[in-house]
């Protein structure tokens, strides 16, 4: 970041310190400030170019600033932006049909953020049940897992079990029975009460520290569902969008989920795009004024999804993000042989992470993502001493490499 005397602040040290003065607390960010992005790369405001090794938890797939995605963008926003859906628009139904084709849903309501997307599922998933299972009104329960994270409201913070996302945020919303994620049996065993509505999970846990599942998993959990009349609500928030390898993390077992909830690469991180997408048995009980919101399905995110959608297919990114996944774990796992520090890597596709051999709080992981900002690669810790690294998937296989060389070389070096 440049050298300093006592009264001479770097622009990144201005840059930080405003931003300590003058918004909420509310993330630790690691100490680097971007002012430009292209494809895999960014650079801070010196000027210092980096690999991006997080694409905004998974929200750029499709690479910084991509010209298509930005070209739809800036020409919707010349002629149209927002009309709310007090009116119909021109552009809507277009995106309507192309992403309910896309995905093979019937519908879909579209949404702004993740956590939206997630609340308008549970809705959803509580309304089918009085309207369509009969399950009493107030009583209807959904099963979700231990250790998720589905977002940042009311509710969702209701059914985590992370105490920095709880601590005194309650009252919490009652309604949901919490199972250890990965179990069958356990899954079973809640689907015994006559009052579940439906089953909310992530293809892989990715915030708790990017845990894949058994092999089959999500499968038995469907066949479960589907045998209890409960819908399979999958949050493909971060695992979906050509991250895991496939378009959706669920496809690697063929399932199809009741509910499908996406957001982040639904826009390749160019506009906040949410959506939740069901069949018409489903998605029929939301009628008008029952939900929404005023910025959900605007013009300029019709047309950004819709360009951020053909990027990943026309780009083949599924492909690239399996292929370069593959080889981006044979390399780590080179170095867990050699390097003490590392424990594991493991993840699927381009959403990876390898977990450092040292206590849970330690700061072990926060010192090498210093080490590796310096070494020219941005990624951050997650929960538990785990660094996930999740580049966009526009990256070739030079440039992982490249990559893998940064990472061993940082670790291999690292002293505490
Ligand atoms: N669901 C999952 C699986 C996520 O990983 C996230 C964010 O990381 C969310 C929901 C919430 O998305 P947003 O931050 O856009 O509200």
């Amino acid at each position: 970041m440049g050298t300093t005397t006592m009264n001479e602040q770097t622009k990144s040290q201005q840059l930080i310190a405003l931003e300590d003065k003058h918004g909420a607390h509310n993330y630790h960010p690691l100490p680097v400030v971007l002012e430009r992005g292209e494809g895999v790369y960014v650079w801070d405001v010196e000027g210092k170019k980096y690999y991006d090794f997080l694409s905004a938890y998974s929200a750029v797939n499709q690479g910084h600033c991509h010209p298509k995605i930005v070209k739809a963008l800036t020409d919707q926003a010349n002629t149209l932006c927002l009309t709310s859906r007090a009116f119909y628009n021109n552009v809507l139904g277009e995106y309507e049909k192309f992403v309910t084709e896309f995905f093979g849903f019937d519908k879909v309501l579209p949404m702004n953020s993740g956590a939206e997307a997630v609340e308008t599922a549970l809705k959803l998933t509580r309304k089918w049940a009085y309207e369509k299972k009969g399950i009493e009104e107030n009583e209807a329960k959904i099963i979700v897992c231990e250790n998720n994270f589905h977002g940042r409201t009311t509710t969702i913070i209701s059914f985590s079990n992370d105490p920095d996302a709880r601590k005194n945020f309650g009252p919490y919303t009652p309604g949901f029975i919490k199972i250890p994620y990965n179990d069958i049996n356990a899954l079973e065993e809640a689907l015994k009460d006559d009052n579940v509505a439906g089953f909310l999970t992530e293809p892989i846990q990715g915030e708790a520290g990017v845990f894949v599942p058994d092999e089959g998993y999500l499968e038995e959990a469907k066949e479960l569902c589907k045998a209890a009349g409960i819908l399979f609500i999958a949050d493909e928030v971060q695992t979906g969008i050509a991250r895991t390898g496939k378009l959706l993390a669920v496809d690697h077992e063929n399932v199809k989920p009741d509910v499908l909830i996406l957001g982040k690469a639904i826009s390749g991180g160019v506009y906040p795009v949410s959506a939740v997408l069901a069949d018409n048995a489903i998605m029929e009980v939301i009628k008008p004024g029952e939900h929404g919101s005023t910025f959900g399905g605007n013009p300029i995110a019709a047309k950004v999804a819709i360009a951020a959608l053909e990027v990943v297919r026309d780009e083949k990114l599924a492909e690239n993000a399996q292929e370069l996944g593959e080889l981006f774990r044979a390399e780590i796992n080179k170095l867990v042989e050699e390097s003490p520090l590392v424990k594991l890597v493991r993840g699927k596709g381009l959403l990876n992470a390898i977990v450092i051999n040292d206590t849970e709080d330690s700061s072990t992981a926060w010192d090498i993502c210093m080490k590796l900002r310096d070494n020219g690669l941005l990624a951050k810790p997650t929960h538990g001493n785990i660094i996930r690294f999740a580049p966009p998937l526009v990256m070739n296989k030079e440039q992982l490499l490249d990559c893998v060389a940064i990472i061993k070389k940082t670790i291999l070096e690292f002293k505490k």
